[in-house]
């Protein structure tokens, strides 16, 4: 697959009357022409193009209209994480879906919406909203009760409105939009959608997923945080700066001074390498760093323990063999400037 990556509206327009792509992934908030002309423009000149436009946060009821005026097929509220992303251009694309991959947020739902019944899954969850993949096809929009199954947990009751529906070869596509839900309902989602908590004897094991952002309200987190903690940082795919500042005040806030930071991922380790406030009083016990090998190319990241980095100072990374050939997977950056973010932990 062939990926063009363009810096606004104007020049989406442009490469795609000259390159003709089946899809293209279009930010509705874009500097020069929004996303939502661009989508019309794409459109107009080729009909079989595949639009998927990017939505951040709340969408407004001028923005809905916008959505059903241009002509796109799919609409994605960001954040997103990798799989709902990966989910709907394959879909959009008719290629199969990663099944083997369950996300973690590929929730059964059933409920309903008017008067009528529906089944489906939620492939994309926030405090906010949803969306989902409902057995049936669905053109009117309107209120939304639905019943969330986690597996192994009690269902979650939640109520809303249809905000936007895209009818597919079976069944619909559905944005859905939370507004007034009880508090402990907002937690529920929160928790369902961004982390979890699994208590230890010894230890609290929390796992953040997908990007931080604001919208993870990470304060809602904290009544379930004492004692020692182990953040798991793996599954953090992105950080806004934003997603920063409320990761910081949140550490601020948090009533725990003890805790450690596991498997960091490379957007984690990024955004600490920068700001310094990121691991707050926390140590880093192991993180992931971008290798590439030095004779097939093959690039992947590696995770290292901080105690061994450290070891030498920081400046003789570990190499690896490559997993493709024969070849030296070595550090794919400056070890003084991949490792900066190290320069504040102490050895756990
Ligand atoms: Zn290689």
């Amino acid at each position: 697959m062939d990926l063009l990556v363009v810096t606004g509206g104007l020049e989406a327009i442009e490469v795609a009357g000259r390159k003709n792509p089946v899809l293209a992934l279009l930010d509705a908030e874009m500097g020069d022409v929004s996303g939502y002309e661009a989508a019309r423009a794409i459109k107009h000149a080729d009909e079989s193009c595949r639009i998927v436009l990017l939505l951040g946060g709340r969408v407004t009821a001028r923005q809905m209209r916008m959505v059903s005026e241009c002509g796109c097929d799919e609409v994605l509220i960001t954040p997103t994480a990798p799989d709902p992303l990966y989910d709907v251009v394959a879909t959009q694309l008719k290629l199969p879906r990663r099944a083997s991959q369950r996300h973690p947020v590929d929730l059964a739902v059933r409920g309903q919406i008017g008067q009528r019944a529906v089944r489906g899954r939620i492939t994309n969850l926030s405090v906010d909203g949803a969306r989902l993949l409902l057995n049936e096809r669905i053109d009117e929009v309107g209120s939304l009760w639905m019943e969330v199954h986690p597996e192994g947990e009690p269902p979650l009751a939640v109520e809303g409105r249809v905000v936007w529906a895209k009818r597919r070869e079976q069944g619909s596509a559905v944005g859905a939009s939370f507004d007034g839900v009880a508090p402990q309902t907002r937690r529920q989602l929160a928790r369902l959608a961004r982390w979890d908590v699994i208590q230890g004897a010894e230890r609290t094991r929390v796992v953040l997923r997908a990007g931080l952002s604001e919208q993870n309200r990470l304060g809602d987190i904290i009544p379930d945080l004492f004692g020692k903690i182990d953040f798991d940082m793996s599954q953090v795919t992105y950080m806004d700066s934003m997603g920063v500042a409320d990761w910081v005040e949140f550490l601020d806030r948090v009533p725990i001074r003890d805790y450690e930071f596991h498997s960091c991922s490379v957007a984690f380790a990024l955004q600490a390498s920068l700001v310094e406030e990121v691991l707050g009083g926390g140590v880093v016990v192991s993180f992931f760093a971008p290798y590439a090998c030095q004779a097939c190319d093959h690039r992947e990241e590696r995770l290292l323990q901080t105690a061994a980095v450290l070891t030498s100072g920081g400046r003789r990374p570990p190499v690896f063999s490559c997993s493709r050939c024969d070849g030296s997977l070595v550090l794919a950056d400056l070890p003084e400037r991949y490792f900066a973010f190290l320069r504040t932990t102490r050895v756990a």
